[in-house]
């Protein structure tokens, strides 16, 4: 079960990231702080009561404010496509406006992963996949994004069927990459999936730029005080390490140095007080729009993406003491590799003719079994990552990628494969970036 401490940790870290995302959604500012409240109380009451439901209670918390927020926004596009308090930013504007032209679930899966950089796992909790399938869904989004904010056609590869989940990971760096020895050769000798690679990094790396809208200082304590209080009173606390004394005097010890880093730069850009603008620890600078102040807090480095060295052009005259320096520049000429292929330029929703459905053949064996699965209703000519999951740890015991046909179908085979051979029921889960589904194979041992 969780502690209150653990609990009280996240709330802590992570509540001006869920109100950016709950004003994303389109909550006015005080339907903003409401749900962020009302979700913190209902995570600690699901921590209590039911803990075997919240499993990552961060991805707990985003799935529940984000459920909340759809219910009570109005109609205040204001900050959803970079209006009001983000309004004096062009690269903001432009930012946030790509990421409306997403689907609801390709937004909120880049703005978790990407500009809030939750771990793939509490990005899966939220949007109701398990990592795998949330890396697969952040993969495909970035392609999105990224013609979505710079222009030109997104990218198609059509040389072979691409886990770009897999390529996702890749871009990430890291040891979830380092581990993944097969894809990382692969790409070294690809230039389609290469390209891949790229075009996901940038997208990451524009994405790490975006402005978060903290909630605004006086209500963020007021809040924090009656969720701990609530906290308190129905989560067990933590057992203390040495002394309880010293362990009141540093409740982080227990966290990450990375989570201590976090919470240390939100508490110093609320102690620096409301309408301030800061960067990480960079400095601020006032920051007042339509009369109402906004505490903004950004995980933003300081980025520039010219495409060769050297100014591409002056400044943003308007904000000429701004401490970031946030400079998109559509790449000159997009160069055509043999395996870009141009795409329609509108985007099309997908036309579903089909229920979604997922089914497998045999749906019982030994392990190993090859299974062949069908599909129909899926995304017309998205790519659908498929998973064997092991009966212990959830992990990955073989995976399958396919391209779906002009019809919404896709047919392929996967092995039931478990490293330990345990036999019952085994989930295999499947996901292009839009749908997802599930079946279960019976293991016979
Ligand atoms: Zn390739």
């Amino acid at each position: 079960m969780l502690t209150a401490e653990e609990v009280l940790a996240a709330v802590r870290v992570h509540a001006d990231r869920v109100h950016d995302a709950v004003r994303r959604l389109g909550c006015d500012p005080q339907a903003a702080v409401e749900v962020v409240e009302q979700s913190a109380k209902d995570l600690v009451d699901a921590a209590a009561g039911s803990p075997e439901t919240v499993g990552d209670p961060v991805g707990w918390w985003f799935a529940r404010a984000r459920a909340l927020a759809r219910s009570v926004a109005g109609h205040d596009d204001d900050l959803p496509v970079g209006g009001g308090v983000l309004s004096a930013d062009d690269n903001q504007t432009r930012l946030a406006q790509a990421l409306e032209s997403l689907p609801e679930r390709d937004r909120a899966a880049l703005l978790l992963r990407d500009s809030y950089d939750l771990p793939a796992a509490a990005v899966g909790t939220s949007l109701g996949l398990d990592a795998v399938g949330a890396t697969t869904v952040v993969g495909h989004a970035r392609l999105a994004f990224l013609p979505a904010l710079l222009g030109g056609t997104p990218l198609v590869i059509s040389t072979h069927a691409v886990d770009v989940g897999a390529l996702a990971r890749q871009s990430e760096g890291g040891q979830a990459a380092a581990r993944d020895a097969t894809t990382r050769r692969h790409v070294q000798n690809c230039d389609g999936c290469g390209d891949v690679v790229d075009a996901q990094e940038r997208a990451r790396r524009l994405l790490s730029g975006l402005t978060v809208v903290a909630l605004p200082d006086a209500e963020r304590e007021a809040l924090l005080t009656r969720v701990e209080s609530r906290a308190r009173a129905v989560l067990p606390a933590a057992e203390p390490l040495v002394e309880l004394e010293e362990w009141e005097q540093e409740p982080e010890r227990r966290y990450s140095l990375s989570l201590m880093a976090l919470g240390l730069v939100l508490a110093i850009s609320a102690g620096i007080g409301g309408g301030l603008l800061s960067s990480r620890g960079k400095g601020a600078e006032p920051l007042a729009a339509g009369g109402r102040a906004a505490a903004v807090v950004t995980g933003a480095p300081v980025l520039s993406l010219a495409p060769r060295p050297g100014p591409t052009g002056p400044p943003t005259p308007t904000t000429p003491t701004t401490p970031r320096v946030f400079l998109i520049t559509p790449s000159p000429t997009p160069t055509p590799t043999p395996t870009a292929t141009v795409a329609p330029a509108t985007a099309t929703p997908p036309s579903v003719t089909e229920p979604l459905s997922l089914e497998i053949n045999p749906s019982s064996g030994p392990n190993d079994t090859e299974v062949t699965v069908n599909g129909r209703g899926w995304t017309p000519g998205a790519f659908v990552q498929l998973a064997y999951l092991e009966r212990v740890g959830g992990n990955p015991g073989s995976s399958a990628a396919v391209q779906v046909d002009s019809l919404g179908r896709f047919t392929t085979t996967l092995t039931a494969h478990d490293s330990r051979g345990l036999p019952g029921p085994h989930s295999i889960t499947s996901g292009d970036g839009t749908n997802s589904a599930t079946a279960t194979f019976n293991a016979t041992g």
